[in-house]
């Protein structure tokens, strides 16, 4: 179990390094645990070895007293759903390599309401564990008041209420639900109630949490729990003196969750301390709700999974708007979803659009991403040409931790994976040897502060997604950290710092560490000017780092200016990274998407000084077009893995130069190619340099994997 910080221990902390702050020395940072990043270990005394072996899920999660409450289901849909929990699903899944099935636990009906569909799902979970497939449970976090509270009277007082007094509804179309909320114990103990019949009663493998996040103000719960417990926040982090620092008096009793008005919010950054609290707020509430029903769980049955859905999307503002921060989320439950609008595609204006992002910040923090690969409903968001589902696949072969996503069903029923995709399961299934127990080969970690990318997301955000964008498509091997990364950056050469402006005293410490050991920093823009509260600095936190002192004003862009003598390491100051199209208005609600990722008018320059930054020693360095990605692995004690993918997939490329720098005191020994055309792979040629060994990939369609042995010198 990944450890947890206890709520006093956080709120001391803090409120300790504040003090500090208020006299002149730390700031404020919160407190993250320990071990976050290190994957769960997969050997099999573990009770949850088997997510880390692998993944490949079919879906069929709603419950049919739901569909039939919200309406537009096919006549038939009933006599299908039945039909469809089956002996000869469960069959024709295995038969394709699928290993878990998702299906409905409770929606939020009450369990009484939904007894039916409980029994067909306790009976489906026994045809499945029999011949071998995991299941599972859906669990809502909205409430069907209509019948809730008929069983649960006491459910009346477990909704989110706006500033108002009005409840929030799930959708506008979606009158029958409420939003619960998490701060609110009485439902606490509820869905407890609800994990016990899952896990124990119905044995199943996996709880995955739906709508794991808040809604956005002004739809955001003013409930007198959440009022309660965020007043109990302020209190704890700010005694009389620093309260006095922070919002100008000493009682923050006096305080209440800011109010938004019925307007969406319309500032485009967060400077009112206030309304920063209570971000963080949400936040770590959330962070604490989801460890403590993943605690639960595991309590229950240590190998049960848990796995929440908070629509992972680095491009969208959602630690300001949906209280998800990743570094803290995260630390809690094994998987994670993302339903962001990504899917993989190279466009005709000649954007790499990709969910990268997305894989690299659940794989820093130690989970595997769970992405729908199959949606037979044609929704919008998943662009259907020749090799779209087959370079779905691929990328998560490539960027996830031994998951593949779900290939099989949605809500309706269709337990038929498509045939081209048949090649890429067998791939996984066949390889598992070479691909479990593997981390991240990353030479380059890119920052997102919470305090600069959800407080001032137009500049922030923008900087760190273009930069992001670069590191891609000129394949660099990177990662993307969060703000608890920071005090350990060993395994990284580069820290790129992309108008992270918002940043702390003990982060300026943490990175000067870094340099002074050898790493190197690439920062642009406004980095270090703010400290996290965001209150403007006289000069660059890190201006003895950069050697420079102020930013310059927007329309002087001006080169890199690099410097070789910062303690053993490197450090290049960029003042802009420089948009090709004009990015939205600055807004706090702000989102990123795709449609903005061409590479920045000053791709060139990012990229030379990173390489420079890295004295141009990087694990992997590939000659491909532009739409061809790379992820580098290794296994514990074992292979060196190069994935490839190819963004074009009609387009076979070929002669594809490699160039590996394999760890220390070890040479590439032997490589293989496999690719889903050719499982078996073939051996490649290899050619040793000065502490690099070179190769050529013949020829590759859509995804290609090389398998290198290593021996020590
Ligand atoms: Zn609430």
């Amino acid at each position: 179990m990944s450890s947890s910080y206890n709520r006093r221990e956080f709120l001391a902390l803090t409120a300790s390094a504040s003090l500090l702050q208020a006299a002149g020395g730390n700031p404020l940072i919160p407190l993250y645990g320990s071990d976050a990043g290190s994957p769960r270990p997969s050997s099999v005394q573990e009770p949850l070895h088997w997510v880390r072996q692998g993944i490949v899920a079919a879906s069929n999660m709603e419950a049919l007293s739901f569909v039939r409450r919200r309406g537009g289901e096919l006549l038939d849909y009933a006599e299908q759903w039945r039909a469809d929990l089956s002996d000869a699903t469960v069959r024709t899944l295995l038969e394709q390599g699928v290993n878990l099935i998702l299906i409905t636990l409770h929606k939020g009906a009450g369990l009484k309401t939904e007894a039916e569909d409980i029994a067909t799902a306790r009976e489906f979970v026994k045809v499945a564990h029999r011949r071998g497939l995991r299941v599972g449970g859906y669990v809502g976090a909205t409430i069907f008041y209509e019948t809730l509270e008929a069983e649960e009277p006491q459910s009346k007082d477990w909704k989110q209420i706006d500033e108002f007094g009005h409840p929030l509804y799930y959708t506008p179309t979606q009158t029958f639900r409420y939003m619960a909320c998490r701060n609110n114990p009485g439902y606490m103990d509820y869905i407890k109630r609800v994990l016990k019949v899952g896990v124990l009663d119905l044995q199943m493998d996996m709880i995955h949490f739906d709508q794991l996040m808040w809604w956005s103000a002004p739809a955001s719960c003013h409930c007198q729990h959440c009022r309660r417990q965020f007043r109990d926040f302020l209190k704890d982090r700010y005694p009389a003196k620093l309260a006095l620092a922070r919002f100008g008096f000493e009682n923050v009793e006096l305080m209440d969750i800011p109010p938004f008005g019925s307007d969406s919010i319309r500032f485009a950054e967060v400077a009112n301390p206030l309304i920063q609290e209570w971000a963080w707020f949400r936040a770590w509430s959330l962070a604490k709700r989801y460890q403590e029903l993943s605690d639960y769980i595991h309590q229950l049955n240590p190998g049960t999974a848990v796995q929440g859905n908070p629509t992972m999307n680095l491009d969208n503002n959602v630690g300001f708007l949906y209280g998800v921060d990743y570094g803290q989320l995260l630390e809690g439950g094994d998987m994670v979803c993302s339903e962001e609008p990504n899917q993989p595609l190279w466009t005709d204006d000649g954007r790499l659009v990709s969910q990268i992002r997305t894989y690299k910040g659940a794989r820093t923090m130690g989970k595997s991403l769970w992405v729908w690969q199959a949606c037979p409903r044609g929704d919008k968001n998943f662009p259907i040409y020749a090799g779209a589902m087959e370079l779905n696949i691929s990328e998560a072969l490539a960027y996830n931790d031994r998951n593949i996503g779900i290939v099989a069903g949605f809500d309706v029923l269709s337990n038929t994976v498509p045939g081209e995709v048949k090649p890429y399961i067998e791939l996984f299934t066949k390889r598992s040897q070479d691909l479990v127990n593997t981390k991240t080969v990353a030479d380059v970690a890119v920052l997102r502060s919470y305090a600069s990318t959800s407080f001032n997301p137009a500049h922030s955000n923008v900087s760190t997604v273009l930069v992001e964008q670069s590191l891609i498509v000129d394949k660099i091997p990177f990662a993307i950290i969060f703000d608890r990364h920071l005090r350990n950056l060993s395994a990284y050469k580069v820290l790129v710092l992309a108008d992270q402006d918002a940043l702390s005293d003990s982060q300026l410490a943490s990175i000067r560490d870094f340099v002074k050991a050898g790493g190197s920093v690439v920062a642009t823009g406004r980095t270090s000017l703010l400290n996290e509260w965001r209150l403007t600095r006289p000069k660059f936190g890190l201006s003895d780092v950069l050697g420079v002192d102020q930013p310059a004003p927007d329309q002087e862009a001006g080169g890199p200016s690099r410097r070789t003598e910062v303690g053993a390491g490197r450090a290049v100051y960029i003042p802009r990274i420089e948009p090709a199209v004009e990015p939205p208005p600055a807004q706090v609600a702000y989102a990123f998407g795709n449609h903005y990722w061409h590479l920045p008018r000053n791709h060139e320059d990012l990229i030379a000084s990173i390489r420079w930054a890295a004295r141009d020693q990087l694990s992997a360095e590939v000659k491909a077009p532009r739409w061809v990605t790379i992820e580098l692995a290794q296994q514990d004690g074992g292979l060196l893995l190069l994935h490839l993918v190819n963004y074009k997939p009609k387009e076979t490329v070929q002669n594809i130069q490699a160039i590996i720098r394999p760890p220390a005191k070890f040479r590439v020994k032997e490589a293989s190619l496999v690719t889903p055309e050719h499982i078996s792979g073939q051996k490649l040629t290899l050619e040793s340099g000065p502490g690099n060994v070179s190769m050529v990939i013949p020829s590759m369609r859509v995804y290609a994997l090389i398998t290198m042995s290593l021996e020590a010198i």
